[in-house]
C-alpha cells in the first residue's frame, strides 16, 4: 500500500481528547517491548514516528496517527510490564476499555505477540475478551528473523492452539527483514477501507 503521508495527530486519555471525524481507525496493542512501535514504523515506512522503548512509568497515552489523509492507526500502551508503577497499571484497564468499547470509528485490534514466546496470560486475557465483544482482532506474530526456520512451525502452533485459532489467521512478520509486511497491509484493508 503506498503511504503518502503519515502524520502525529494528537495523544488522548480519555474520550474527550480523541480525533474527530468519521475516518477508520485500526488499534494496535500489545505488551511493553513486544516491539509495537518497531512494527507500526515498519509498516508505515517511517523510521521514528512512533516512539521505541518509552520509559515506563510515564502516563500512559493512546496515540494517534493519520494515513494518507484517510484512515488512522491508534498506538495503544503497552501492557504487562512489571516495572510500571501499580497506579499508572491501574489506569491502563479503564483508559483501553473506554475506547474499545466505546469508539466507534474502530474497525478492528491488531494484538502483537512475540513469535519466540507464546502468548502471555495478558495477552489472551486481550485476545479472548476482544472476541467477547465481537471486536475484529488480527494476531501478529512479530520478531520471526529471531526464530530459526525450523522451529517457526512449533512456535506457530503453540500460539494459535493458546488463542483458539486456526494456523492460517496470524501473520508472521518481522521489523528487522520486513517478513510479512506485504500480508500485514493486505489484511488490514477491509478495515481501512482499501
Ligand atoms: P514496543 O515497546 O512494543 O514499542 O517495542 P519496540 O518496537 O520499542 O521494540 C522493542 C525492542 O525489540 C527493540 O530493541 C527493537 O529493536 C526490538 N525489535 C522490535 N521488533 C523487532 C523484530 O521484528 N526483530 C528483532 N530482532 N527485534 C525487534
Amino acid at each position: 500500500l503506498p503511504i503518502q503521508s503519515a502524520e502525529f495527530v494528537t495523544s488522548a486519555v480519555a474520550p474527550e481528547g480523541y480525533p474527530a471525524g468519521d475516518q477508520p481507525e485500526v488499534a494496535f496493542a500489545g505488551r511493553s517491548n513486544v516491539g509495537k512501535s518497531s512494527l507500526i514504523n515498519c509498516l508505515l515506512g517511517r523510521k521514528k514516528l512512533v516512539r521505541t522503548s518509552r520509559t515506563p512509568g510515564r502516563t500512559q497515552t493512546l496515540n494517534f496517527f493519520r494515513i494518507n489523509d484517510r484512515f488512522l492507526f491508534v498506538d495503544l500502551p503497552g501492557y504487562g510490564y512489571a516495572k510500571v508503577p501499580q497506579k499508572i497499571r491501574e489506569q491502563w484497564g479503564p483508559m483501553i476499555e473506554k475506547y474499545l468499547t466505546g469508539r466507534k470509528q474502530l474497525t478492528g485490534v491488531v494484538q502483537i505477540m512475540d513469535l519466540r514466546h507464546p502468548p502471555t496470560t495478558d495477552d489472551l486475557l486481550l485476545w479472548n475478551w476482544l472476541k467477547e465483544i465481537g471486536i475484529p482482532a488480527l494476531a501478529v506474530l512479530t520478531k520471526a528473523d529471531k526464530v530459526p526456520r525450523g522451529k517457526r512451525a512449533k512456535h506457530l502452533r503453540d500460539a494459535v492452539q493458546r488463542l483458539g485459532i486456526p494456523s492460517r489467521e496470524p501473520v508472521i512478520f518481522s521489523a528487522v527483514t520486513r517478513e510479512g509486511w506485504q500480508e500485514l497491509w493486505e489484511r488490514l484493508m477491509p478495515w481501512i477501507g482499501y
